[in-house]
């Protein structure tokens, strides 16, 4: 009885030493966010959830929004940099930027057309490609916010983005989604090594270009010969762009990827 009671206390107050360590973090992101001239108001909530397999998300929910950050996530020693990562999602929102208007999303993945059923995983596979575009749009703002501030140290940033890039290719049974998921990958890694450039991360020992490498060379060459305009492509992002030029771009982005990932 005496240790279960024992656990039970424990529990709780773990559960509200975690209460409070989120309070403060979510704190500390918005006054870094405001500094940086980056005022996402304070219509912000951030909740935990404990069985979340990755570290977070941002919900807009009307002109409130809601970040779910994982139990991993409060314990990391990363919570202030996740958590600005998310606001800068919530800035983007909030000012309204092409990258995160979910209506010209919508419509990229409609017009890639009715011939085009995708399954599950390329549902993912699709979704996951947007989803690269706003984080770096995302991360052009929590880089600036972070930039100043020992959150998180270069040396681990580095590691953090060269662990992205994948070096072993997929095979199975399955051809299609062999192909998908490989695409998939090499646009990952692009996207891995264009944040780098852009964010000005420096690749220590050229790991993830070597890696990037050993991927392209087991892949086939008419899909590794499209690594280059996915990097570009990421790389050169621009801040400013109105509602059409980023429906294009996403368009193009979107044509290019269906283009490698379905044989034929
Ligand atoms: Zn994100």
């Amino acid at each position: 009885m005496a240790s279960a009671k024992t656990s039970l206390s424990q529990r709780l107050e773990n559960s509200e030493d975690a209460d409070e360590k989120v309070r403060m973090a979510r704190q500390t992101a918005i006054e870094m966010m405001r500094k940086a001239g980056y005022d996402i108001g304070t219509k912000v909530k951030v909740v935990v959830d404990p069985q979340l397999p990755f570290m977070g998300y941002t919900m807009p929910q009307g002109g409130n929004f809601t970040i779910v950050v994982s139990g991993g996530a409060v314990g990391s020693g990363l919570l202030e940099g996740l958590l600005v990562h998310e606001m800068s999602h919530v800035y983007r929102i909030r000012t309204n930027h092409p990258s995160h208007n979910s209506q010209i999303l919508e419509e990229a993945i409609d017009n890639l057309g009715t011939k085009v059923v995708l399954r599950d995983y390329q549902q993912k596979i699709v979704h996951d490609l947007l989803n690269d575009i706003q984080d770096l749009y995302a991360d052009d703002i929590s880089f600036k916010v972070l930039g100043n501030s020992p959150i998180i140290p270069a040396d681990q940033m580095t590691r953090f983005l060269q662990d992205w890039v994948k070096d072993e290719p997929v095979k199975s049974h399955d051809g299609v989604m062999d192909s998908w998921i490989n695409a998939s990958i090499m646009t990952h890694n692009a996207r891995a090594i264009a944040q780098m450039a852009r964010h000005r991360v420096e690749d220590i020992g050229s790991r993830a270009e070597q890696t990037n490498k050993r991927f392209l060379s087991q892949i086939s060459p008419r899909v590794a010969g499209r690594f280059q305009y996915f990097r570009n492509l990421l790389e050169n992002l621009r801040e400013d762009m109105t509602a059409e030029e980023y429906r294009a771009l996403l368009a193009d982005y979107l044509r290019q990827f269906l283009k490698i990932a379905e044989k034929n």
